[in-house]
């Protein structure tokens, strides 16, 4: 409840969406861009949220979950042509909720329960990329720039009030003041969301098209939505008060019905993810089991993907040799594909035979580079094979996935412990603390870092910098006050 109310604050897009618009020629209303709120403002502004948001929500830190939502969201990104300049990072909430949502800066978050609720990766996609153009447009900037002129204290309360909620760790006190300081400003917000609504809607159409998706998912989804009585119970007051139009629905149909017909290209990742999304947000008990173990001897899990879901399913629920003998299956009818083999994995860290899955997984990774699946699952298979040296560089060679993936400074502190380079863990620790918005407690940790590490004048400075990025918040935040 804490973190809903939270996002209820943080809701400048809601994007299930909302409003309406019927004008087929809006002008691009992103070109007068906001010249008051510069585009670093608006980062920062975004860093901080987010910081609070990995302190408070539900993310989900699954790797494989990460690594599909950044490459869905990537792909749309390369097809707004508005995107080149612009800072992006996607995540996912353990949230049942049929929801996703902008902030500032280019941080796209989306709800389990939406993405359980599309069909097909085109129907996903056109959330996301409807959401990476209220992004570009600038309209988070722009809603940011108006609370602040028309109603200033209100916006004070806002920010306070996330704060207050994060240091006291009192949630009630927080969210009473951020409730406050939401209706002051909801008028300014409805007023602005019509157009941007509309405009997100044409520029997300197109962007998905390009990206090689069937733009007629857009429809549907808002079909879904229409129809959902869900979504009409929900907690969000934000959703409720912008019901989704016909108009909408009609002025989004037309757009497109204009496009010319293209191959759609939707990636199988996108069902596995799925299954593999509903297994691990499962509750697991007795009852659940044993109609799953029904289902199964009926087979009526009759896909590959379905089979995965029910493996995970049994690896919760300490089921191992049976969850072993399905992905034995799985793998060996399709050896290229790393879900299969990363479940493996995890099989054989828990069962303490790192051996067997390392190299099948090593040889993914070089096949595959980039994947922070497989970084992840080799790291942690080198850590149960007693190779923390060899894990500590490999997650130093990825270092720039701590970006999206901060957890990963975990295990790096924890590679470094046990590798005997204890003078670096501090750094680690630092990282991870600050993302999560700990400020104080990053503090500490880089002095502490400062202290071990007299010999490396690289070390030093980076860790000096850090310094100064935390001294620096601290300042402005308390001219805030
Ligand atoms: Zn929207």
């Amino acid at each position: 409840m804490k973190y809903i109310k939270i996002l209820v604050a943080l809701f400048f897009s809601s994007c299930v969406c909302i409003s309406s618009a019927a004008n087929n020629e809006l002008p691009d209303i992103g070109s007068s861009a906001s010249q008051v709120f510069s585009l670093a403002q608006e980062q920062s502004v975004g860093d901080s949220y987010m910081r609070q948001l990995r302190a408070f929500a539900p993310l989900m830190h699954d790797a494989e979950v990460n690594d599909y939502i950044q490459h869905l969201g990537f792909r749309l990104v390369e097809n707004n042509p508005r995107a080149a300049d612009r800072k992006f990072s996607f995540f996912v909430i353990d949230q049942n909720s049929i929801n996703a949502f902008a902030l500032p800066g280019g941080y796209i978050g989306v709800h389990t329960g939406l993405i359980n609720k599309t069909d097909n990766e085109s129907e996903l996609a056109s959330v996301i990329g409807h959401e990476i153009a209220h992004v570009t447009q600038r309209h988070l900037a722009r809603r940011i720039e108006l609370q602040s002129q028309l109603s200033l204290p209100s916006l004070a309360a806002f920010v306070a009030a996330i704060l207050i909620a994060t240091q006291s760790n009192n949630s009630d006190a927080g969210m009473a003041a951020m409730a406050g300081a939401q209706g002051l400003t909801q008028q300014a917000i409805i007023n602005h969301t019509r157009a941007n609504e509309s405009e997100a809607d044409r520029i997300g159409i197109h962007s998905m098209h390009r990206a090689g998706f069937d733009p007629k998912a857009a429809i549907t989804f808002f079909e879904k939505m229409q129809e959902n009585s869900l979504y009409r119970s929900n907690n969000f007051e934000f959703l409720q008060t912008h019901p989704l139009s016909r108009n909408r629905i009609t002025d989004a149909r037309l757009r497109a019905s204009e496009l010319p017909l293209r191959p759609v290209i939707e990636k199988p990742t996108y069902q596995l993810i799925k299954e593999k999304i509903k297994a691990l947000t499962a509750k697991i008990t007795p009852t659940m089991m044993d109609s799953a173990n029904k289902r199964f001897l009926k087979n009526e899990f009759d896909t590959d993907e379905l089979i995965y879901g029910y493996s995970i399913l049994l690896m919760r629920n300490k089921e191992f040799k049976k969850s072993e003998d399905l992905l034995l299956a799985l793998r060996k009818k399709h050896p290229n594909q790393t879900s299969f083999a990363i479940a493996l994995a995890e099989l054989d860290i828990e069962n303490r035979t790192p051996s067997r899955s390392l190299l099948i997984i090593r040889q993914l990774l070089e096949k595959i580079p980039g994947n922070l699946a497989l970084v992840e699952s080799n790291a942690k298979l080198l850590l149960a094979a007693d190779n923390a040296a060899e894990a500590r560089e490999l997650l130093l060679e990825n270092i720039h996935m701590t970006s999206f993936a901060p957890h990963l400074f975990k295990l790096l502190s924890r590679a470094q412990e046990e590798s005997g380079h204890k003078a670096e863990v501090y750094e680690s620790e630092a990282n991870y603390l600050l993302s999560v918005g700990d400020l104080s407690g990053a503090r500490n940790q880089y002095y502490q870092a400062l202290n071990a590490h007299t010999e490396d004048p690289y070390a030093r400075e980076r860790i000096n910098s850090q310094l100064r990025r935390i001294k620096e918040f601290l300042y402005k935040r308390s001219l805030r006050h």
